[in-house]
């Protein structure tokens, strides 16, 4: 037998930290803060026309998904909603949602009064499960809203599939998916309509700010006239034809994401590259099971590296206390979600608010064991900064689990 070493105490109970690295996010350097400087001398803080540097910003994206159109807003749960509105749907419609998301993806459903209707998750990619996409389908079904969880792809041969076959909208929610590929083609373009945030925490951000692609002239028409007060190119100024609301960004937010577009294409690579890298030093950890979809061909933004977690084989412990521990060793990780959405008080306690909904629906009846396992047990991430980070850290993410796992278990 082995001479058993002598044990490191976890960071947790006052042992060194296992990663040295710091992981900062964003990433800038002078260009963003010239591009900011000089926008801010000119004293053009701002354009109604969404001409200038937000145009300029717009193409640049469409050109770089290989969409038609980009049409940027507000933020990412405002793009949804866009995307929702301009889909037609109808007060007491349904749209078919993933329960592990963020809120938005449910939420903008509820906001333009239609029904999210939760579907499990396939149980090795935690994105939607097109096995149980039909059994979900009704009369009032309108769209489907997948969501590239972390930035891996969805299987969206099979999910387009069944939109064609009941003639239902899909609406990519790729708000984790900045330049991340599905056999050739960037997620966002290949739905009716991709939706994109640049939130702070994003994979391409400006703090706040989204978008909205589509290779679709009458969407594009009505999506840009839903988020610049209802207007319209052929109409003046005070021409409203639609029930919009002012969901501009400022040329500030756009001159920063231009400037931080520059950098997206290494940064996907490096995160793709230390994934793969993570998959195959965790996938031989015991008990740690990364998150995979095969062999078909993809780009991951890993905006999470996501991998199960099995207490089992850590001494019974559970995941929110392995979680304190990796922070702790320095990896900057979260259990995620606590429940999945359909257990918010939002859904769980209805009030008048969401009065489109008909009394027939009764969310507390709703189970999705893969996602209710994945909040509870499984799902753990690592955020996407940390995958900025070299081979070695990489190397000393693995040895932090393989400690916590010797120190459980002794
Ligand atoms: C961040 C996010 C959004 C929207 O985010 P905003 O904060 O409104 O920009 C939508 N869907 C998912 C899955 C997200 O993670």
């Amino acid at each position: 037998m082995r001479e058993s070493t002598q044990t490191v105490p976890l960071a947790l109970h006052g042992g060194p930290k296992t990663v040295q690295s710091e992981f900062a996010w964003p990433i800038f350097d002078e260009r963003e803060v010239n591009t900011v400087a000089e926008l801010v001398r000119t004293g053009q803080w701002g354009n109604p026309d969404c001409a200038g540097l937000v145009a300029e910003f717009e193409a640049q994206f469409a050109a770089y998904c290989g969409t038609k159109y980009a049409i940027s807003c507000v933020n990412g749960s405002v793009s949804l909603r866009l995307a929702l509105m301009a889909c037609g749907v109808r007060p007491g419609d349904e749209v078919i949602v993933p329960p592990y998301t963020f809120i938005a993806t449910a939420s903008t459903v509820l906001e333009v009064n239609c029904v999210p209707v939760f579907v499990d998750l396939d149980p090795d990619t935690y994105n939607l499960d097109p096995a149980h996409i039909e059994a979900a389908i009704t009369d009032r079904t309108r769209a489907i809203i997948p969501v590239h969880f972390a930035g891996l792809p969805c299987d969206m041969d099979a999910i387009l599939a069944i939109a064609q076959r009941y003639n239902l909208r899909v609406i990519e929610d790729a708000a984790h998916a900045h330049g991340a590929e599905y056999r050739g083609r960037k997620l966002g373009s290949i739905g009716d309509l991709g939706s994109f945030s640049f939130q702070s925490s994003k994979n391409l951000t400006s703090g706040e700010g989204g978008m909205v692609i589509t290779n679709d002239d009458a969407l594009y028409r009505t999506v840009e006239s839903l988020r610049n007060v209802g207007r319209l190119p052929e109409g003046q100024w005070y021409d409203h034809f639609n029930p919009g609301c002012n969901y501009r960004i400022s040329p500030l937010q756009a001159g920063l994401l231009i400037e931080q577009l520059k950098r997206l294409d290494d940064q996907t690579r490096q995160r793709h590259e230390n994934g793969l890298y993570l998959d195959s030093l965790l996938g031989a950890i015991d008990g740690i099971r990364p998150m995979s979809r095969g062999d078909a061909p993809l780009v991951h933004a890993r905006h999470l590296y996501m991998f199960r977690y099995d207490n089992r084989v850590f001494g019974n412990l559970p995941k929110a206390e392995f979680v304190q521990m990796l922070a702790a060793e320095g990896v900057p990780c979260s259990g995620g979600y606590p429940h999945p959405l359909y257990k918010q008080p939002l859904f769980q306690n209805r009030n008048w608010m969401c009065y489109a909904i008909p009394d027939s629906v009764d969310y507390t009846d709703v189970h999705c064991p893969v996602a209710e396992r994945a909040c509870s047990d499984e799902g753990i991430w690592i955020f996407q900064h940390a995958l900025l980070g070299s081979r070695t850290d990489m190397d000393a993410f693995a040895e932090a689990i393989r400690k916590i796992q010797q120190a459980v278990n002794r």
